[in-house]
């Protein structure tokens, strides 16, 4: 039987002495559905057993601009009703992602258009998807036997640096919002950009706006997503946010050195993330080759220069012709380079949740997939939510227990979810401090 590193901080002796808050009753009764001992269930009854949740599919991209219906055969793309029932996957955090380029001008309408294509989703399969956004809709959802559809911004370039267009993409639905994508803004940095000199960074990684876009994400209940952003505005980022942090889609650096992967000590961060009285933020998987295996980073990396140019000659051609260059137009192109790359083998996807279940702990690891986010480049033989069963299959051969699987699959990120919710209801009842005020939610480096 293999054992995990349970580190017992005294944050944790310190919550099991007090009085469980109905907070956490409602958290254990969740994580303890079936009391039979996992020798009796199969990996794929275990796996049933899961509120399966990945974090992070750029379907939205699909569902604007290909017109793509969840009822419609995957043709080319990872995930569709019909895998989503094979795979058991209880939710899906739909990734609102604009193209900061093509879409240059216009974040607000995009975001907005791709908060639309979800909820168009939702309204055209009301007997298969339910749109929820808290942990509870999450479990009502999978109750009635329903795929549940949230969604997360990825790139604070959609709020165009308005607190208020914040707050109403909040009031649209919106759960977690990844800081930056690839492109830095006004008030935060991206591990994308941050060797580009010719772009302003900020010198503390997150500017006296970027604190207060984290309180305000805090104070709404907006899951604080650090996937993407540099180190530094990372660890600005946690010495900030009084709820832990999610990130919804990175590996581990130790196993494969790409930036948008987490180093030990980053993955050891998120566990201690958010107050005096957390439970530890979550690090959801990516499944994304490049990022899964070194070896194919490192040959992505060296096709990038032909892969920039036939983007841009593409684009030129587009021009000329006076046509749309849509991004799909774009993928299509990265897709073409990257399929000559070899797969990783499903087992160093599997090395990095047990990398990161070993540093930082079992409570702390879970699923963000990048479904349709990376041009099909996915380990072997996990092309949709139907494979996610293998996932399981794979922890339970490593020696991990049912419970453990029930954590990763989708209970830690739940236990986030509902602390997000409870800090932001703690935060609603005190004064909101002004943006100019000096910000009496700065807390000492940990
Ligand atoms: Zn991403």
């Amino acid at each position: 039987m293999y054992t995990f590193p349970k580190p017992m901080n005294a944050r944790v002796v310190a919550s099991l002495l007090l009085l469980p808050s109905p907070i956490l009753i409602a958290q254990t009764q969740t994580a303890s559905p079936a009391k039979m001992p996992s020798k009796t269930l199969s990996p794929e009854a275990i796996h049933r057993s899961a509120i399966v949740i990945d974090t992070h599919a750029d379907t939205p991209q699909r569902f604007l601009d290909e017109n793509f219906d969840l009822a419609d055969p995957l043709n080319g793309g990872n995930l569709n009703l019909d895998s989503i029932h094979k795979g058991n996957l209880g939710a899906e955090f739909f990734s609102i992602w604009v193209e900061p380029k093509l879409y240059k001008g216009q974040y607000a309408r995009r975001t907005l258009e791709l908060i639309d294509s979800v909820k168009q989703q939702v309204a055209r399969h009301p007997d298969q998807i339910q749109f929820v956004t808290t942990p509870g809709g999450i479990e009502e959802a999978h109750s009635n036997h329903k795929f549940a559809a949230l969604m997360g911004i990825e790139g604070g370039h959609s709020i165009e640096n308005s607190i208020r267009l914040l707050r109403q993409y909040y009031a649209l639905g919106v759960r977690y919002m990844t800081l930056t994508w690839s492109n830095s803004t006004d008030w935060a940095d991206s591990s994308g950009d941050i060797d580009d000199t010719s772009i302003p960074h900020s010198k503390e990684g997150l500017t006296e706006f970027g604190k207060d876009v984290v309180y305000e994400m805090n104070r709404l209940g907006m899951m604080v997503d650090i996937s993407h952003v540099s180190d530094r505005t990372f660890y600005r980022t946690l010495v900030i946010s009084r709820a832990p942090v999610i990130a919804s889609h990175s590996g581990a650096r130790a196993l494969d050195n790409a930036p948008r992967n987490m180093t030990d000590d980053m993955l050891r961060a998120v566990a201690r993330s958010g107050g005096p009285n957390s439970k530890g933020g979550v690090v959801q998987v990516n499944f994304f080759s490049g990022f899964v295996s070194q070896a194919y980073w490192d040959a992505m990396k060296a096709q990038q220069p032909e892969i920039d140019k036939a983007i841009a000659d593409a684009k030129d051609k587009a021009k000329a012709e006076r046509r749309e260059f849509k991004y799909a137009d774009e993928e299509k192109i990265q897709r073409s380079f990257m399929d000559r790359i070899p797969r990783p083998p499903l087992s160093m996807l599997i090395d990095h949740i047990d990398h990161i279940a070993k540093v930082a702990g079992v409570d702390h690891v879970g699923l963000g997939s990048d479904f349709d986010g990376v041009s099909g480049q996915l380990p072997e033989g996990l092309d949709s939510p139907a494979d996610l069963p293998k996932i399981t299959a794979a922890l339970i051969a490593r020696g991990y227990t049912a419970e453990d699987c029930r954590k990763i699959l989708g209970g830690n990120l739940l236990r986030v979810f509902r602390e997000v919710e409870q800090v932001a209801k703690e935060l609603q009842a005190q004064d909101r401090p002004r943006i100019t005020d000096k910000q009496p939610f700065d807390k000492a480096a940990k």
